[in-house]
């Protein structure tokens, strides 16, 4: 069988193709060239429950423009939320009220990690083509780090206030009516996000200048060396790829 007929999630018999980065995440005219996994039906719906949390959740608490427009009467999350009185109860659970009377939100962190973990696979597939494809277990998505002093924004899965950000791939950039340009997704690979993964490589992920994400990915192939077989460690302890 060849592997594209494989769902790349649980190796079933794939009959959809996944998008890595949901459209609903996305802003329409969707950019031409969307990445896409082969993907069985129950994996791709069981995905799409967490991805509308996830925008649920941006639009609630974001600040940029396009976001605060979805929950707007009619809006794409306002009509979610009239649909699934599932959605809607996870949205109320997720607010607190705190003693000085401010309203918190305190996202499903596991939904966000499972999205966030699910769009590193695809990403890293597209980007490094392993010939033998990882599991999805091999992709860890780093700890919520919350930001105390201003929880109203949220700062999900790790965002460092050192990291410098240059080589961002930017997938989707709109620009609305007197608005600056929204960075829609971006996304790059990096190596050293922080001390305690020294030298491994990460995927960070923004969702709509609201949510970071940042996921550790197993080492790629390396196709210049492919003898080389032990890593250097900064501790110098050596480990077996
Ligand atoms: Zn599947």
């Amino acid at each position: 069988m060849r592997r594209s007929l494989k769902c790349v999630y649980c190796a079933e018999v794939a009959t959809t193709n996944d998008h890595v980065i949901a459209r609903c995440l996305l802003e329409k005219p969707y950019p031409p060239d969307l990445k896409t996994v082969p993907s069985c039906r129950a994996c791709n719906a069981a995905y799409k429950a967490d991805e509308e949390y996830l925008l649920a959740i941006m639009a609630q608490a974001g600040f940029v423009p396009s976001l605060m427009s979805k929950v707007e009467k009619d809006g794409i999350v306002d009509r979610m939320l009239q649909g699934s009185s599932g959605l809607d109860a996870r949205i109320i659970n997720s607010l607190r009220v705190a003693d000085d009377g401010r309203v918190y939100m305190t996202p499903e962190e596991v939904r966000i990690a499972n999205v966030a973990r699910k769009v590193a696979f695809g990403l890293y597939c597209h980007r490094y083509t392993p010939k033998k494809l990882p599991s999805l277990a091999d992709f860890f998505a780093l700890e919520p780090l919350h930001n105390e002093d201003d929880k109203n924004f949220i700062v999900v899965l790790a965002h460092t206030e050192r990291f410098q950000p240059r080589r961002w791939i930017h997938v989707q950039t709109i620009k609305p009516p007197g608005s600056r340009p929204i960075q829609v997704f971006d996304y790059m690979f990096v190596r050293n996000w922080y001390l305690r993964d020294f030298e491994r490589l990460f995927c960070v992920m923004r969702f709509h200048e609201t949510i970071w994400a940042a996921v550790r990915c197993p080492e790629p192939p390396n196709r210049k060396h492919p003898k080389c077989r032990v890593e250097h460690r900064y501790d110098g302890r050596q480990e077996p790829l």
